[in-house]
């Protein structure tokens, strides 16, 4: 057995030896079985949070009502979850209780998909009572059980079942693909923190394109909160190849898209930090300078790096071009410019009022903006006597 598998072993281990069960599950079990990259592992386990807690002296409560617990060992944390059905389901959501169950089976029973259902012991020997290695193999998402059934439990499983599609590249066994339209409207009731997490992963994936056709094609994006929710805006990003863009540089080509007029409103509808709100309202006005020209220096330096490898991105795939060198060719334009940050300049605010012997104002700060204009366009260099001969000459001291 290999990390981090390997390292959560001896939790299973002390788990066995008070007289429970405990499995390897989800998400990296069905990783580890398709050969990729595995984050985190998920433990199951027939003790209940309480007799945990008597086995490991160190826990943090996180899910405690659904059975999660943290088991701190050597200084690195597990996530315990006690085997569990979710016996009622209200309002299409997961439920606020659980009911703790002592078999294995009846923990898998309650998963969204069949590959998703699929355990593991501490040989690596696998349990796997819904057929979930069989469609790993064929490359399908199944839900485990009638798919109506499973969406109407708690719909967040219709875009979990989407984001998928867009990490792994599978496709929908048919029943599934049904249910996901026959009950698209469900996702109504899921709150927009839950469906925007799972709608980063969708954006992040790969198979990006594919789940934005599944999108389309079952009407899932009608229940969406803004941008994905719109027809022409999804057919209009499919005429382009997304498929390398990452999260922000999909908001960014939605919000291009759309023309929306009030990128803030569009989304704040999503719950998106104001932080990243703010970033992509940003990089919106330099995409849209950037479709006029080719970068000044000054904008590039005003954008900053990050920024600038965002419009860049985007941009080039509105000219259906490749993005590949897009990274690469505005840290080139950066690393050209003459300065690439403020305090680089050769003179100060301080230095202006010296030399104007004027009371401080809003003066100071438009005419370093200029002076730092001229700097990165070349037109002074960056040298305190020639920067006061300039502003001299231009008549702005
Ligand atoms: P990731 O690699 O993105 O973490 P994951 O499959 O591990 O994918 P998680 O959200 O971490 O997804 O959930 C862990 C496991 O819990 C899933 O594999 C699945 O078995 C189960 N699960 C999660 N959410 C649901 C849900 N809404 N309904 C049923 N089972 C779920
Ligand atoms: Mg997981």
């Amino acid at each position: 057995m290999k990390e981090p598998f390997l390292s959560a072993l001896p939790i299973i281990e002390e788990i066995e030896n008070a007289g429970f069960e405990a499995y390897f599950v989800g998400g990296s079990v069905r990783d580890y079985l398709l050969g990729k990259k595995i984050h985190d592992v998920d433990i199951a386990t027939s003790a209940k949070p309480a007799e945990l807690k008597t086995i490991f002296p160190k826990t943090v409560d996180v899910g405690i009502a659904h059975g999660t617990i943290i088991v701190i060992r050597q200084g690195q944390g597990f996530e315990v979850t006690t085997y569990r059905t979710e016996a009622e389901y209200k309002d299409y959501r997961r439920p606020e209780s659980v009911s703790f169950v002592r078999h294995l089976e009846e923990d898998l029973k309650r998963r969204d998909f069949t590959m998703n259902a699929i355990a593991m012991d501490k040989t690596g020997s696998i349990v796997d009572p819904f057929e979930g290695q069989h469609a790993l193999k064929n490359k399908v998402i199944a839900t485990v059980g009638s798919a109506d059934e499973r969406f109407q439990e708690d719909a967040l499983r219709l875009m979990r079942a989407i984001r998928f599609v867009s990490q792994l590249g599978f496709r929908l066994e048919m029943e599934t693909e049904k249910a996901i339209e026959a009950n698209a409207h469900l996702l109504l009731h899921i709150s927009v923190e839950r469906i925007m997490a799972e709608m980063a992963k969708m954006l992040e994936g790969p198979y990006k394109t594919e789940a934005f056709k599944i999108l389309l094609r079952s009407g899932l994006y009608k229940y969406l909160p803004s941008l994905f929710n719109k027809r022409e805006d999804i057919l209009a990003a499919l005429d382009y190849r997304i498929s390398p863009l990452n999260e922000n540089q999909i908001w960014l080509l939605f919000l291009y898209l759309s023309q929306t007029t009030s990128t803030d409103r569009e989304l704040k509808k999503w719950k998106l930090p104001t932080k990243k709100i703010k970033a992509l309202t940003r990089a919106l006005d330099y995409l849209k300078l950037r479709l006029l020209h080719e970068w000044t220096a000054y904008e590039l330096f005003k954008a900053g790096r990050e920024t600038g490898v965002l419009v860049e991105t985007v941009y080039e795939t509105i000219q259906h071009r490749p993005v590949g060198s897009a990274a690469q060719r505005i840290y080139g334009h950066f690393d050209k410019l003459v300065i690439k940050a403020r305090d680089q300049l050769a003179v100060t605010g301080n230095d202006l009022l010296v030399w104007a012997g004027e009371p401080g104002g809003p003066w100071v700060k438009e005419l370093l903006e200029e002076i730092i204009k001229a700097v990165l366009n070349g037109d002074i260099p960056n040298d305190k006597q020639e920067i006061r001969r300039w502003v001299k000459a231009c008549g702005l001291l």
